[in-house]
């Protein structure tokens, strides 16, 4: 659209990149930064060159996740504007608010965080990417709107739980992609936390917050199901610790190995 254009006629440096997936949900805590990240890491490992951007201003975990909470990325001056180098960790190229702000809360309004995250984007010297991967902040608010009419999206993959309160908000951030002035296909649903297995009996899966919710929401919207990811303990405290759950070999590794394969398509 002329948005696109108008936003990032400054901006070469975004040129680089083939590819910008979106992960959104409806509701916060349903994963959708676990799942970024994972995301991010299972296409590196398929030999995509990755960059994950952290666009949840409010709630930024990509430093923690990363285990890079007290790096700041440098700036340097390019043809009289300052461009951002990102942080590398484990193959990926990182950008998050949380670099710039620390501990402190971001309170801005919804122009000023639009503003700041375009900038995010634009500034970045992401170089040769195959993915941007962008990790929205949830919901479907202003913010959402000016960064996908904004930032020229490939495709978007939604989060969610299979519990009824997490879905009601999916159809919500389904129609904010299709809408004609926006229009970014939805890749589409991930279940997340579908049903817990404990690490050491993983045939064993109990439904706690349902069951095949987010397969029935895409069957009803007509978007792609992209597959389930299972609660498992290792993944809550492989975030915390900086070491995303991928990264070692499991039930976890292969879900999420799975996923980057139907995103690559
Ligand atoms: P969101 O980005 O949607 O707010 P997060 O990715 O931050 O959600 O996840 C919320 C919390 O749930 C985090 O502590 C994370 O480690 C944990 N978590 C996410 N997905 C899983 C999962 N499949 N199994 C176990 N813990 C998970």
């Amino acid at each position: 659209t002329s948005n696109v254009t108008a936003a990032f006629d400054n901006t070469p440096v975004l040129q680089g990149v083939k590819n910008v997936i979106a992960v959104a949900s409806g509701k916060g805590g349903v994963g959708k930064s676990t799942v970024s990240a994972n995301l991010a890491l299972a296409l590196a490992r398929n030999g995509a060159k990755v960059g994950l951007l952290d666009a949840d201003i409010y709630g930024p975990s990509v430093p923690t996740m990363f285990n890079c909470e007290r790096e700041m990325p440098e700036v340097h001056k390019q043809n009289g504007k300052d461009i951002i180098t990102p942080i590398e960790q484990y193959g990926i190229k990182l950008m998050s608010i949380g670099f710039l702000t620390g501990d402190n809360a971001v309170i801005w309004r919804g122009p000023m965080a639009t503003s700041a995250l375009k900038q995010f984007i634009g500034d970045t010297e992401w170089g040769e990417l195959d993915y941007l991967v962008v990790d929205l902040p949830p919901g479907t608010g202003d913010i959402h709107l000016g960064l996908v009419q904004n930032v020229p999206l490939s495709g978007a993959v939604i989060v969610t739980t299979p519990q009824k309160v997490a879905l009601a908000d999916v159809k919500k951030g389904i129609n904010m992609f299709l809408q004609p002035q926006i229009n970014v296909p939805v890749l589409g649903i991930v279940e997340n936390m579908a049903y817990f297995t404990p690490e050491e009996l993983p045939e064993n899966k109990y439904f706690i917050f349902g069951k095949d919710g987010g397969k029935e929401m895409a069957e009803k919207y007509g978007v792609p199901f992209l597959g389930e990811i299972p609660i498992v303990q290792s993944i809550r405290e492989s975030g915390d610790s900086g070491y995303p759950a991928i990264m070692k070999e499991g039930v976890t590794a292969e879900a999420f190995g799975k996923l980057a394969e139907e995103v690559a398509r």
